[in-house]
């Protein structure tokens, strides 16, 4: 698979030589597609939508509705209703977070497990959640190996237990986490068990199935996904929107509203209060049409293929040590090298054309219980090559050989 040429922006030279952009879980580029869906939107489209009598309008409003019904069909989500747009990952978690808050449907001494790789973004908001309804956060801890630990995670599991949350694939460490395992387990608990799905690194990686899944909600990024920033998406099972009340108020989220009783809208609007990102949310749907085009299978062998040649190469690298098993991982890889401080080593990286990220990747709790400070991080997109690979080995090689 060669798709680098759809992707403007690779044609940067840094030095002599064309950029090797391998920070694609920090947010993908956007091929040309994707850039045109966006010029083309305000060139021919551009009104705000729903309450329009006029043309523009109603244009732009089949087109946002359309947007949903293809995110719906890319995640095979049961109807349209359960998908919801937001500005991205974090906000949807929040979205969840925030209405469970509201619903007075969690009570004091429930218990939130999150598993220990997740990113801040899957901590803070129930953390929030807990100060408000005097919950617990209980961390599943992981395995010697770097693996969801499933047996501590058996033993946590309790009447108590209220909300399971966990990243499908962690961004620090790469680790495809169990969540058809995770999933049954949390049921077979307590059937009204909520789980979330953090679905900010798995989302345009491999095939999503949320009917399958059976999780209660699936979150994703835009921006992650070849999309625009500020996008993204929260799916929820209809049955558990529908009882959770709703959280911004403001236009389209309401049926009737008098100064002594507002009635709401019907989902999804119910959670988008005010004017959404029309232009944003069809783009995005352009981006997913393309990595449709392109195929998830075909996407998953060739980042697979990468990043096990990219394990292969760093693994026979004198202290390099990466983090997680070498199989059963995302697109990532995420090292540590005991003498070199992360940040000097993606500095001499970036310098030789390969742009990673270093650091703790907001995922401190697991930095601390990992007891490092943090990592530096090659992710790869459908945009990356056998020769991106190549060109990183040999930097990191020449970089280590500088710092070492
Ligand atoms: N979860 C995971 C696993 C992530 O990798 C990220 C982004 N790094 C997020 C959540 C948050 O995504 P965003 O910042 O786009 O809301």
């Amino acid at each position: 698979m060669d798709c680098r040429a759809d992707f403007p922006i690779l044609a940067t030279r840094i030095g002599k030589r064309p950029l090797v952009y391998l920070d694609n879980a920090a947010t993908t580029q956007k091929p040309t597609a994707v850039l045109e869906a966006e010029m083309r939107y305000y060139e021919q489209v551009n009104s705000n939508i729903h309450r329009g009598a006029h043309y523009l309008s109603r244009l732009a409003t089949e087109e946002h509705e359309q947007a949903r019904a293809t995110v719906a069909g890319f995640l095979n989500a049961a109807s349209d209703k359960e998908i919801v747009f937001t500005s991205g990952c974090t906000a949807a978690i929040n979205l969840v977070a925030q209405t469970l808050a509201l619903s007075g449907m969690v009570h004091p001494g429930d218990e939130i497990l999150v598993s220990t790789d997740a990113h801040h973004s899957n901590i803070v908001p129930w953390q929030m959640l807990c100060q408000r309804t005097g919950a617990l956060l209980r961390p599943v801890p992981l395995t010697p190996e770097l693996t969801f630990d499933m047996a501590a995670y058996e033993s946590l599991l309790s009447p108590k237990t209220r909300i399971v949350a966990f990243p499908y694939i962690s961004n620090a460490l790469g680790v495809v986490n169990p969540a058809a395992s995770i999933i049954a387990a949390a049921r077979r608990n307590r059937p009204d068990t909520l789980v979330l799905v953090d679905g900010a690194q798995s989302t345009g990686h491999q095939l999503i199935d949320v009917q399958a899944l059976d999780a209660d909600f699936y979150t994703f990024s835009g921006h992650k996904v070849y999309g625009p920033t500020g996008t993204g998406v929260l799916w929820g099972r209809q049955a558990m929107l529908e009882l959770l009340p709703p959280w911004m108020g403001g236009g389209e989220m309401i049926r009737e509203v008098s100064f002594d009783r507002t009635t709401y809208n019907d989902l999804p609007f119910k959670y988008e209060a005010g004017t959404p990102n029309i232009c944003g949310n069809i783009v995005l749907a352009e981006a997913l049409k393309y990595v449709q085009k392109v195929g998830i299978p075909a996407i998953e062998a060739h980042e697979q293929k990468l990043t096990a040649m990219l394990c292969d190469g760093l693994s026979a690298m004198p202290g390099v040590r990466i983090l997680g098993p070498k199989l059963g991982r995302g697109a990532l890889v995420s090292i540590v090298v005991p003498t070199v401080h992360h940040y000097d080593l993606g500095t001499l990286l970036d310098q030789m054309g390969v742009a990673v990220r270093t650091g703790h990747h907001c995922c401190q709790p697991l930095m601390l219980a990992l007891g490092i400070t943090g990592t530096t991080r090659y992710s790869f997109s459908l945009c990356n090559t056998e020769e991106d690979v190549r060109r990183a080995l040999d930097a990191t090689e020449r970089a280590l050989a500088m710092l070492q």
